[in-house]
């Protein structure tokens, strides 16, 4: 049996300096390591035993400078829990990033018990009060353990409970202890808090190389997956991009995707994902399906080749996938510019007119109310065009309805070159064309109408035999400053247009309410007199009302 005197002995120092040695070696050992936090509580456990071995087997040091037993007494007391309390702190946090371990439960369970066992039957004499307190001391002790493996478990609030129980069955101990030997209980336990500390120590160490052994392990298996997906990745029959999700840097291609973007895998990592793109409202519509869903599919994306620059489109199904230790986006795509040129074209063939490839009346219905709501939303004026061909018949007639088509031609060419790629020009019906005219106002719609008419007018097309055909036009013009209604403004725009052949044609006429009234009436009273009023002006005209051509297009 081991007396309480032996810890005023020189060994103490012994201990103490091995402890500290101990302490010190392995937080030295452990800094780098990734579960730093928890290993190094151990330690300071540890490093908080010395401490209380040593005010402990010198506590008459403490005495000496006034202080009183009991409080002493306090001191070492709260270092003691404060010491388990780090240390099962520690052992839940080591145990909860990585999974527990039998052997490393074996070695704690049965250090508990040997602990007990010392307390109950080696280091206590006999008497009540020894048996009182080796009871306190076993249970207490007891529940310390099961506590600790409890944490190992993951059973916090179990562990937590029986370690606040534990911690009641040791202040029990001390109670006991000072009211019947009036003695410091703590010095008898020096062996175990120094058995404890050790097997810490060992716990550290065995842990730390079963982490280095586990980790060496996964990294071999990551880095086979990685071979293996790599292998899998370069053998599929689709391009696939695999991009870091931080910052958009590409990871991995395939020959593929190499090929099609014009990459090597040699300079894979100078790229980004974003390198690729070439809309930016198709790019920001494929990440807001990717941040609402968690993954794409079937998505048209419009890319380009990042050596000719020249852009295509690519169907392209994503998800964002852990790849070597980091969140990628997997990305597989397919090619489908031919079957978006077939989309492209068909939707031509619904929305252009065949003969003279402006846009239809379909089109031009379905957008120009949108443009004009744009209009209206940016405070904007915009202007409607209403071109007719003049005495188009008389081409006709004089060069053959395949000439009049190459004059038809020739003035959807002039239309489309003289103005601005936003205008819209459509044909509306045989040789009639309308055209809107964004942001313009009336002053602005006249003198743009007068230019091409005049570049009509210069212009001309040569038929087979080799004459030039000279053609010229009537221009209606109109604009939204007084009403914005598409309805009106179209059959204000065709008055306007009548006006022009009615004012002699091969010129334009700005919509004009009187001007228009006063036609109207001198058309109804020449109606009773059998002239059509676009004729009235004209001597000897031929009348014709009836367009005998049947308007195959529309
Ligand atoms: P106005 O100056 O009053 O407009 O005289 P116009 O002869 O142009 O007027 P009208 O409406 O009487 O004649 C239109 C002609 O346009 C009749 C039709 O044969 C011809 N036409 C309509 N569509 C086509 C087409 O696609 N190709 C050809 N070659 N002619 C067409
Ligand atoms: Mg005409
Ligand atoms: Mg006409």
């Amino acid at each position: 049996m081991l007396s309480a005197n032996i810890f005023y002995s020189g060994y103490n120092i012994l201990f103490g300096i091995l402890s500290l040695f101990l302490g010190i070696g392995s937080v030295f050992l452990i800094k780098d390591h990734k579960y730093f936090r928890g290993l190094f509580q151990f330690q300071l456990g540890g490093l908080l035993i010395l401490l209380l071995t040593y005010l402990s087997t010198h506590e008459h040091v403490l005495y000496k400078i006034g202080l009183n037993y009991n409080f002493v007494s306090f001191v070492l007391m709260l270092i003691a829990m404060m010491t388990s309390l780090l240390w099962i702190n520690a052992a839940s946090e080591l145990y909860n990033n990585t999974s527990a371990n039998k052997e490393t439960l074996t070695f704690y369970i049965s250090l508990g018990l040997t602990s007990c066992v010392y307390y109950s039957f080696i280091d206590y004499g006999s008497g009540r009060g020894y048996h009182l307190s080796a009871v306190f001391t076993l249970v207490g002790i007891s529940l310390l353990s099961l506590s600790t493996v409890l944490h190992f478990w993951q059973n916090r609030s179990a562990g937590n409970f029986l370690l606040i129980l534990s911690v009641f069955m040791l202040c029990g101990k001390l109670i006991i202890s000072t009211y019947f030997f009036k003695i410091n209980w703590l010095n008898l336990n020096l062996f175990t808090w120094l058995w404890i500390y050790i097997f810490a120590v060992a716990v550290v160490f065995m842990r730390f190389n079963i982490y280095q052994t586990e980790l060496q392990k996964s990294w071999n298996m990551i880095d086979k997956l990685n071979l293996q997906i790599n292998n899998m990745i370069d053998l599929s029959p689709f391009p696939i991009i695999i991009s870091r999700l931080t910052d958009n840097r590409l990871v991995l291609i395939n020959d593929k995707a190499g090929y099609i973007f014009g990459l090597t895998k040699k300079e894979l990592h100078y790229h980004k994902l974003n390198d690729f793109f070439v809309d930016e409202n198709n790019r920001r519509q494929f990440f807001e399906i990717l941040e609402k869903k968690h993954e794409v599919e079937d998505f048209d994306l419009m890319v380009c080749n990042l050596v000719t620059a020249s852009p295509f489109w690519l169907s392209v199904s994503a998800k964002p996938v852990e790849y070597n230790n980091e969140m990628t986006l997997y990305m597989a795509f397919q090619d489908i510019t031919l079957r978006k040129e077939r989309e492209n074209k068909i939707q031509n063939q619904a929305d252009k007119d065949p003969l003279t490839m402006t846009w239809n009346r379909r089109y031009f219905e379905k957008v120009v109310p949108e443009s004009i709501k744009n209009c209206i939303k940016k405070h904007q004026n915009f202007s409607l065009l209403l071109l007719d061909a003049d005495k188009f018949k008389n081409i006709n007639d004089t060069y053959g309805h395949k000439n009049g088509d190459k004059v038809l031609i020739q003035l959807a060419e002039l239309c489309r070159h003289s103005l601005r790629e936003e205008d819209i020009v459509a044909r509306f019906g045989g040789e009639e064309f309308v055209i809107f005219l964004d942001n313009t106002d009336t002053k602005t719609a006249s003198v743009v109408a007068e230019r091409l008419r005049t570049t009509i007018e210069n212009s001309g097309v040569t038929d087979d035999e080799g004459n030039i055909i000279r053609f010229t036009v009537s221009i209606g013009v109109v604009s939204s400053e007084k009403t914005a209604s598409l309805e009106i403004l179209l059959r204000q725009v065709d008055d306007a247009m009548y006006l022009a052949k009615h004012n002699g044609r091969n010129r334009i006429a700005v919509y004009d309410e009187d001007a228009v009234k006063n036609m109207n009436k001198r058309h109804k009273q020449n109606r009773r007199n059998n002239i059509h009023p676009v004729f009235q002006n004209e001597e000897n005209e031929e009348f014709s009302l009836l367009d005998s051509y049947e308007n195959k297009i529309l």
